[in-house]
């Protein structure tokens, strides 16, 4: 019969994973304080699996509408991969497991951060598009992972790191930005920064407030910041012209359809070389 591992991680390929990686709990120590920890959210906790999956298919990234990447481009396949694998491990192996809490319950501070677990699952690096880790092969992917008391062996990390990709270290070279530095510099009301030394990331910086205010206009600060405006607009006819506009009426509908939020701006990742063959390349 096949070692733990491998069986854990078949199970979530077949429920959509492009990819599973393991942790060890006790890695995350180094990088997160107490409250953060895998331990804190399952006592006794021994394993972090991580899947990652593809977000918009290569028909979204198409889209002339930008709109469209954010409503048809996400299945959210990462999530149902990692209940599979949890159901498995609780049903059939007699561990205890619980999908780790990922998305935020104060700010934009997750419980547990998925790019941590996917870096410590060997499944990627950062990147200096928005600190988005790549995968070597897929490029940016999605991820979500579970916990549980079953001892994994871990994955080992990546020893090369994916960003900057030899192409971004050539244009480096030659102009002194990347392909996704270049898409949304912080010198010109952008988001990102950063410099290259001998073939690796120096320096990477990003405005994460700003990205959000651009990335995902839609949700609950849209609607605090619009119920403001309209509520501060003296002219009535104006004020119920703010209220029934399309861009209110989203900001409520994101509240209660949460998924309708997401994002969508992808312009870094869109010019990224990295996973680019998945993205483009279709009849
Ligand atoms: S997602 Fe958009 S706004 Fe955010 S860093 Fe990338 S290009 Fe800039
Ligand atoms: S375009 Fe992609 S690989 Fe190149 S520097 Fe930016 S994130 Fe890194």
């Amino acid at each position: 019969m096949a070692i733990p591992e491998e069986r854990v991680k078949e199970v979530g390929v077949k429920a959509g994973a492009l990819v599973v990686g393991i942790a060890a709990t006790d890695a995350f120590n180094e990088y997160v304080p107490a409250g953060h920890r895998p331990e804190d959210f399952l006592p006794g906790a021994r394993s972090v699996v991580v899947a990652g999956a593809r977000g918009p298919t290569a028909g979204a990234w198409r889209s002339p509408n930008h709109e469209v990447m954010e409503i048809t481009g996400y299945d959210f396949r990462e999530n149902i991969a990692v209940h599979a694998m949890a159901d498995f491990i609780e049903r059939e192996l007699g561990y205890y497991a619980i999908q780790a809490p990922s998305l935020p319950t104060a700010g934009h501070q997750p419980p547990m951060s998925m790019m941590l677990a996917a870096v410590l699952a060997g499944l990627g690096t950062r990147s200096l598009a928005a600190n988005i880790i790549l995968h070597p092969e897929y490029g940016m992917l999605y991820y979500a992972a579970l916990i549980t008391t079953l001892p994994l062996h871990p994955d080992h990390l990546m020893e090369k790191e994916v960003c900057p990709a030899p192409s971004c270290v050539k244009m480096y070279e030659r102009l002194g930005t990347t392909p996704c530095l270049r898409a949304c510099p912080a010198s010109a009301g952008g988001c990102l920064d950063g410099t290259i030394e001998d073939g690796r990331i120096a320096h990477s910086f990003y405005d994460r407030e700003r990205c959000h205010s651009r990335a995902q206009t839609y949700g609950p600060g849209s609607f605090q910041k619009s119920l403001l405006a309209i509520l501060d607009e003296d002219d009535p006819a104006r004020r119920k012209t703010m209220l029934y506009s399309d861009f209110f009426a989203r900001s409520v509908s994101a509240l209660a359809f949460y998924r309708e939020s997401v994002a969508q701006c992808f312009e870094c990742i869109r010019v990224c070389p990295v996973g680019k063959v998945h993205r483009v390349n279709k009849k």
